[in-house]
């Protein structure tokens, strides 16, 4: 009987049996690739802070045949972070792949920026982490260990921003090229545990990230208007990619641009 190359076997179910814990799960890329891991049959624990979201995004997960619970948190409190992937685990026994996606974006010269919006860049897209990641590390080190595939996966969300940086990016690059050292760090210190630790550095995407940002700034326009940004879904295929491979199979790094992105 032939072998059949890991990359023809079936396009769906590749995730039946496990379980995964998304981050920043109630709008754009983290909504987009909760649906997505669902589809290929992994229990999905949805977490943000808008209840209501993420009920939606679940209801919906539920109607297609999949399964989602939400809990409803703000990761930058630790507590409620260490609560949410205990709470994920529990529900589902066990927690096989982690994608820390929430974060927040304000662009900004240093000299005129808001050091509020500063700490909350700190906050989310670098304590949350952290927060979440030191609490799931043992459940995928476990995951890891048994049935059914004997691999696990943490995906971390950083930026375009995460690897190269210009005027206005100076604490949102600073944030990501954290995720990006953190994550590098992370894969040695577990790769022989057959944990892997992923980064996806995503360009412009339509989502809601820039609609935080005050009035003023985003009055000023950007760079990148006018191009055709990434839908969510793109970037959650590529999340779909990186945690689907053979368990000998490490994708470290995604860069995902619109094609006419230049920068
Ligand atoms: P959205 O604003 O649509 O999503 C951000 C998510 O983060 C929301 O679900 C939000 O949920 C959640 N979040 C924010 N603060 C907290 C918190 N304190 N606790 C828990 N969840 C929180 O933006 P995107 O989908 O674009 O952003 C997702 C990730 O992608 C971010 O890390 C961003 O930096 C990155 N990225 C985005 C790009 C883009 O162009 N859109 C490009 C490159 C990277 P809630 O408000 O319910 O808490």
């Amino acid at each position: 009987m032939p072998m059949i190359p890991a990359a023809h076997r079936a396009m769906t179910g590749r995730l039946d049996g496990t379980a995964a814990l998304v981050t920043g799960a109630s709008s754009g890329l983290g909504a987009a690739t909760a649906r997505a891991l669902a589809a290929e049959g992994a229990s999905v624990a949805l977490v943000a802070r808008r209840q209501e979201a993420l009920d939606e995004i679940v209801s919906d997960i539920e109607r297609q045949g999949g399964h989602a619970v939400a809990f409803a948190t703000d990761i930058t409190e630790r507590a409620q972070a260490v609560a949410a992937v205990q709470r994920s685990a529990d529900r589902f026994g066990r927690l096989d792949t982690v994608v820390n996606n929430a974060g927040v974006m304000f662009v900004d010269p240093v000299a005129e920026a808001v050091p509020d919006e500063w700490d909350r860049m700190l906050a989310v897209n670098v304590r949350g982490l952290l927060h979440v990641a030191h609490a799931a590390l043992p459940h995928l080190l476990r995951a890891a260990e048994r049935d059914p595939r004997h691999v696990a996966d943490m995906v971390n969300i950083s930026s375009v921003a995460g690897i190269k940086t210009g005027p206005g990016s100076s604490v949102y690059s600073l944030t990501k090229f954290g995720v990006g050292a953190f994550s590098e760090a992370l894969r040695q210190e577990v790769a022989r545990q057959h944990v892997r630790v992923s980064v996806i550095e995503p360009g412009s995407a339509q989502t809601e990230l820039r609609t935080h940002m005050r009035p003023e700034v985003r009055a000023r326009g950007h760079a990148r208007a006018g191009i055709e940004r990434l839908d969510p879904a793109d970037v959650a295929d590529a999340v779909t990619y990186v945690v689907t491979r053979p368990r000998h199979v490490a994708v470290n790094e995604i860069v995902v641009r619109p094609t006419e992105q230049q920068e």
